[in-house]
């Protein structure tokens, strides 16, 4: 997401600025809504503001902004529970008071993002009052949590909050179509729809109908490669894709294909594949045979776009593989 984005939160960014240029930054800010809502968004718009050396906050060509940009900013501290980890332990606090105490390196601030603050346990946050309670001048905390109730009245107390709610549906669909230009409205609405105003949800809704076409491509490849002709012509029997699915599908095998016919001719930068995959079904095939592939997918898709029946598209195209193999 585009942290200078301000469709998402306006408000609560708006006021967050006002509070800034006014001097009167708190030392621990409790960010909570649900998840996706933006709590990360907002609390890295808040911490780019702050360490920006530039006018107005954020002004993204500032050496500060340059750099938050580019995920290294000196004083920008990320803290996250470890995949799968259930828990934020103290160890989390420990890592803090290396840095803590020191000056910031940039500027006049050192900005600590703590996500899944609800995943602190009560030691970590017993620990962590402890900054609360006598702040150096320089932090500024933001604990982002889904749910208020996980973190300790104490910690809550010595927070300023600020509560996320969700966009719009207008707002999520303008940005996913911002984000997405190549995706069609069929794609997007759904997306828009089931995601109750929350933007992150929208984009996980929108990248699984992807992943799963892109396994369903991956399969079929391994269908082609291991020659199991009896696959390629009944595999899209059971998947019943609409038009849309058939033709991110046959896109995804068109570029599938094509990195295959590049690890033929030895060249680099593939699309789809990772290089030990390419080089793997390079080895399986002919160049001549890998391009009539390619262009074999590329033809089913040109078909399907222009309105031919799904189905029958994809079995001929089954069976004119399988007749090369
Ligand atoms: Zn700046």
């Amino acid at each position: 997401m585009d942290i200078a984005d301000m469709r998402f939160n306006r408000r609560e960014k708006e006021s967050f600025l006002k509070e800034l240029a006014s001097g009167r930054l708190s030392h621990a800010y409790i960010v909570e809504g649900a998840e996706g809502v933006g709590k990360f968004t907002f609390a890295s718009f808040a911490a780019n503001a702050i360490l920006c050396g530039g006018e107005p906050k954020p002004c993204g060509k500032c050496s500060d902004c340059v750099k938050f940009a580019a995920g290294s900013h000196p004083d920008l501290f990320v803290f996250a529970p470890e995949k799968d980890a259930s828990q934020l332990t103290v160890n989390v606090v420990r890592e803090i008071k290396k840095s803590i105490y020191l000056m910031p390196n940039e500027g006049a601030k050192k900005v600590y993002i703590i996500r899944d603050g609800q995943k602190m346990n009560v030691q970590a946050q017993n620990a962590l009052l402890k900054f609360f309670e006598e702040p150096p001048e320089s932090a500024v905390f933001f604990v982002l949590t889904d749910k208020r109730e996980a973190l300790l009245p104490t910690v809550i107390s010595r927070g300023q909050i600020i509560t996320l709610y969700p966009a719009s549906n207008a707002d999520v669909g303008s940005w996913l179509r911002q984000m997405f230009p190549r995706k069609t409205n069929e794609e997007i609405e759904p997306a828009v729809r089931m995601c109750e105003g929350i933007p992150g949800k929208a984009l996980t809704l929108l990248e699984k109908r992807f992943s799963q076409i892109r396994a369903d491509a991956e399969e079929y490849a391994r269908a082609v490669f291991g020659r199991d002709g009896f696959k390629l012509i009944s595999f899209f029997k059971a998947k019943r894709y609409d038009r849309q699915k058939a033709k991110d599908f046959l896109l995804m095998l068109f570029s599938l294909f094509s990195d295959v016919l590049r690890a033929k001719e030895r060249t680099q930068n593939f699309a789809f594949l990772d290089t030990e995959q390419a080089v793997s079904y390079a080895r399986q095939t002919t160049e001549r045979k890998i391009t009539f592939l390619a262009e074999r997918a590329l033809s089913a898709f040109e078909e399907i776009d222009g309105n031919a029946n799904i189905n029958l598209t994809l079995t001929a195209m089954g069976a004119d593989i399988n007749s090369i193999l």
